[in-house]
């Protein structure tokens, strides 16, 4: 008896490692990620360095490229868009400097990877993305996740998503030639935006609305796809 109590405890044992080592959940691969391309890079926010542990960015690309998703590189999404490398995310992110009960807007959904991230540092995320698909896929996925606090349209960023402004924080994930006015009038007084700006050579800038003034200060040079104005979308071939 218990000899058969013993086994039985070991069997549940084995299982348990088993499934551990074969959930393909990635958790190793995240930690990793964090420590040695990331916090090792400069990231010291420790909420963000979490989110970053913790959200499944496999999850988040296409299937055969699952094996890359914890590599520091951009990937395809489709649409010739791509899901951002993963310290460009956490910079991004703690740069912002996001606080829990924050209403945050993101333009450029893609695949839903940034979105998450923000999701788990603030109270709610309003997002827009210009192409259908991917706005309709993003947001399928974060509910299947079980993401609560994310709020996904298909539109064109360049227009905000004015009926939930003014926001803490906007964070544009595709570059725009300039600044966008109207995103910058969606922002709280106090507010930040992070937005890459410029066409073949961009650079990063944090902006920050303080008493009607604007202060830009620019952080790094970047590579984004480009920021596409509605009235591309809408000519199409005759
Ligand atoms: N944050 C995304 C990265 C997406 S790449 C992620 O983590 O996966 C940039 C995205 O911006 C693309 O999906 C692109 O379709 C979208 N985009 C480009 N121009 C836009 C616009 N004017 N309005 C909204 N989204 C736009």
């Amino acid at each position: 008896m218990k000899k058969a109590i013993l086994s039985g405890a070991g069997f549940i044992l084995a299982l348990l490692f088993i499934t551990r080592v074969f959930s393909g959940d990635y958790q190793r691969e995240r930690n990793e990620m964090v420590e040695t391309r990331i916090a090792s890079r400069g990231v010291k926010n420790e909420r963000v360095l979490k989110a970053m542990r913790d959200v499944p960015r496999h999850l988040f690309v296409p299937p055969e490229y699952r094996k890359l998703a914890y590599e520091d590189y951009p990937l395809s999404i489709g649409h010739s868009q791509t899901i951002s490398q993963p310290y460009i995310v956490a910079f991004m992110t703690e740069a912002a400097d996001l606080k829990p009960a924050d209403k945050v807007l993101e333009i450029g959904t893609g695949s839903g990877y940034q979105t998450a991230i923000l999701s788990k540092l603030v109270d709610k995320v309003y997002s827009v993305e210009i192409i259908e698909p991917l706005a309709r896929n993003a947001e399928e996925r974060l509910d299947r996740l079980g993401y609560k606090n994310i709020f996904i349209k298909c539109a064109d960023g360049y227009k905000g998503w004015p009926e939930h402004a003014p926001y803490d924080a906007i964070i544009v994930t595709a570059a725009p030639e300039e600044i966008p006015g109207t995103l910058v009038d969606q922002l709280k007084d106090g507010g930040v935006m992070i937005v890459p700006v410029g066409s073949y050579y961009q650079e990063l800038y944090r902006v920050i609305k303080k008493g009607g003034v604007l202060h830009k200060e620019v952080l790094m040079p970047v590579r984004f796809v480009p920021m596409i104005r509605g009235v591309d979308v809408a000519i199409g071939p005759p």
